[in-house]
């Protein structure tokens, strides 16, 4: 057992300023992947610093679009009238996780920042990587069945398990950041990076940053649009490969679609040149099937994973026929 302090912070302020302080301060919000990290004893806190106080829950319009708190929960975020009304693929995706349980607690920020579930990581009589940087990666040459077809190194092969992050890419949502140095925003797409030389980093925020929202913009893809997670059971698992899909139609003609895959990469996967071929072009199979081609260009799998690359344009092609219809 780890000794470490606990604060309550009702300031972002106050939050920063803990994280600032003491370089092993943690930010703990729903605590339902931090708090069984340290069970594991993956992380080791100095203090936890609870930020359930922050006036960071709201979920309100915007003249852009939607705007959501950090502190939202997954299940307010998931049973909001507008989120249902405009952007039901979010609502599809965050639904698809966990379980109801777990949605109650389990917070915006924290879904994103939530950590890999390599077996290796989580379990420290491993190598790994992104726990301990220079260690090794116990996942290339073991178990890897979970792992990624994209963007890996030979440093760490690991994906991120959230399916509420692969609908926020797909529709180009914006974060919201404050630290030190005062507020920036963030590109969905790249708040969480590839791993590189440094697995042991899994997104662009700094360690004295907090998020405060998250925004939507205005959706034209409230109308066709589908979250479609493939896993071991049909609940309670993270995805084998899962497929966020949304298509603006004129007609039975795709005016712009928005398309991105779960369970495949250190980051929520978005398709952009799958997403430029289907501009212009009719929704059916045929166009489907060259999308899903396009998306799998220079996917690599690893010994228990080859299944993936047959997997995977399978969901790209069910999602886009069911968006579509
Ligand atoms: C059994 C189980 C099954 C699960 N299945 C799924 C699934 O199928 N799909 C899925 O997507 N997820 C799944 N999850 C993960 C779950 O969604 C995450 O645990 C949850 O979203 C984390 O949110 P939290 O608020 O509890 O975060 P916490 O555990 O409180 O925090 C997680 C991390 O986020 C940081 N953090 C939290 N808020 C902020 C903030 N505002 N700014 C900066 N940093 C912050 C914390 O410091 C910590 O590092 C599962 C979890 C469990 C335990
Ligand atoms: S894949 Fe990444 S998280 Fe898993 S053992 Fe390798 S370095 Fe660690």
């Amino acid at each position: 057992m780890n000794p470490f302090q606990y604060t309550r912070t009702s300031a972002a302020a106050g939050a920063i300023q803990s994280l600032v302080k003491q370089p092993q301060a943690h930010l703990l919000a729903g605590g339902t992947n931090l708090i069984d990290l340290i069970k594991m004893g993956v992380v080791q806190p100095e203090r936890l610093v609870d930020i359930n106080l922050l006036p960071l829950k709201g979920i309100e319009k915007t003249a852009t679009g939607l705007r959501i708190g950090a502190l939202a929960t997954n299940s307010e975020v998931a049973d909001h009238p507008l989120v249902l009304e405009n952007y039901p693929l979010l609502s599809m995706a965050i639904n698809a996780g966990a379980s109801p349980q777990l949605r109650n607690m389990a917070t915006v920020g924290g879904n994103m920042m939530q950590r890999t579930r390599c077996n290796s990581f989580f379990d420290p009589a491993m190598p790994c990587n992104k726990r301990a940087p220079g260690s090794g990666c116990g996942a290339l040459e073991g178990v890897n069945r979970m792992h990624a077809l994209f963007g890996a190194s030979d440093k760490c092969i690991a994906v991120n398990p959230s399916d509420m992050n692969v609908a926020m890419v797909a529709l180009d949502a914006v974060v919201h950041v404050r630290g030190p140095k005062g507020d920036r925003k963030i590109a969905f797409g790249d708040f969480h990076r590839l791993p590189g030389d440094h697995p042991e980093k899994d997104n662009t925020l700094e360690r004295t940053e907090l998020i405060m929202s998250v925004d939507l913009p205005a959706s034209r893809f409230n109308k066709h649009a589908h979250y479609l997670k493939i896993r071991d059971r049909s609940s309670y698992a993270f995805a084998l490969v899962s497929v966020a899909a949304a298509l603006d139609m004129d007609g039975d003609t795709i005016r712009e679609a928005r398309l991105a895959m779960g369970g495949v990469a250190h980051k929520p996967w978005r398709l952009h040149e799958a997403e430029a071929f289907l501009k212009g072009k009719p929704a059916n199979e045929e166009s489907f099937k060259k999308a899903a081609r396009i998306a799998m260009q220079g996917a690599k799998a690893y010994r228990y994973n080859q299944f993936k690359l047959t997997l995977a344009p399978n969901v790209i092609l069910q999602a886009l026929k069911t968006a579509s219809a």
